[in-house]
């Protein structure tokens, strides 16, 4: 009988925090609620303390604001998020914002290792779209590509892993045809990891020429339904395929000064580096040491010849 209450204790224990784990939290801030599975609540408070420096770091860049009050979600992974939030993601989304529901969803699975997305990355593009949404109204959408370049641009990459890839396809011209990203981004993690990475180099390229105020007037002319091709000939004066040159040029130019640094900063160099650094204290060593043999030289020639080392001089005489 006993060893039988000792088991079902034990297993009790077992359970306990693995069930308290699954149960929904409610955290509360300023502007913002998270509703989190128990075993993110650190997170949740993280997201919570650092909300309104998101916030600021939406605005500094579009100079737009999300909605006054936000709903967080923090969910185990995309298939938990999907039932939560009622709609369907794909199974590696990081994140997803509902514009009509002024809703944020967060895939706690995507912060683990391998994947280790920053949650401040992920919830700065997630509360962008929701500005977007904001500012635009919600029945005006810009094409897919524009708003993600422009989420990443203000979210900040963590795609870095298939830039290789990206760069050997702009260097080959085989890019996804933009019109292809207008609506839907690929279904494959692969495929869509590249179609973000694309979106986001040309806005940045957008970004860094014409400046962040450029990308909000495109977002709301091609919002209004002019096409994009038109939208860049109004703002700019310049056809989208020219624009698209420059910005191919302009990548190019940084993969080489890229792959530069990567050659300066090679294990060779990085040894030369060394060596170099090494003899160098060496140097120093041996002149600290060259100096201390000189003082003490000088020392002993004092005791030598001075007034103040009667004893030795005298015990020597003696001798
Ligand atoms: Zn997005």
């Amino acid at each position: 009988m006993i060893p039988r209450v000792i088991f079902l204790i034990c297993t009790c224990l077992l359970l306990l925090p693995r069930a308290s784990s699954q149960e929904w939290q409610e955290i509360r801030g300023p502007g913002v609620v998270v509703e989190t599975r128990a075993r993110y609540v650190k997170l949740a408070m993280n997201l919570v303390r650092d909300f309104g420096k998101r916030v600021e770091e939406v605005q500094k860049h579009l100079g737009i604001s999300p909605p006054a009050m936000i709903t967080i979600i923090i969910g185990h992974d995309a298939r938990d998020l999907s039932s939560r939030l009622d709609i369907h993601l794909r199974p590696w989304v990081a994140g997803v914002a509902v514009k009509s529901r002024h809703r944020i969803g967060l895939n706690a699975e995507s912060m683990r290792p391998p994947l280790s997305m920053p949650a401040a990355v992920v919830l700065r593009h997630e509360l962008t779209h929701l500005a977007i949404g904001e500012h635009q109204g919600p029945e005006q959408r810009s094409p897919l590509w524009l708003e993600e370049g422009v989420c990443q641009w203000v979210g900040g990459t963590a795609y870095l892993g298939i830039k290789a890839d990206f760069l050997s396809r702009l260097n080959f011209d085989d890019l996804i045809p933009w019109k292809e990203l207008s609506e839907h981004f690929p279904a494959d993690r692969r495929s869509a990891t590249l179609a973000y990475l694309q979106s986001f180099s040309f806005v940045e390229f957008l970004a860094w020429k014409k400046g962040s105020r450029f990308l909000l007037d495109l977002l709301d002319t091609t919002a209004g339904g002019v096409s994009v091709h038109e939208a860049f000939l109004r703002l700019t004066g310049k056809a989208q395929v020219d624009l698209e040159k420059e910005w191919v040029e302009y990548e190019k130019r940084r993969s080489i000064r890229m792959l530069y640094l990567i050659q300066v900063v090679s294990p060779l160099s990085i040894g030369a580096i060394l060596v170099i650094l090494a003899f160098r204290r060496r140097k120093r060593l041996s002149r600290a040491l060259m100096k201390r043999m000189e003082e003490e030289e000088a020392t002993r020639t004092g005791i030598w010849t001075g007034g103040d080392s009667h004893g030795l001089l005298g015990e020597d005489s003696n001798a």
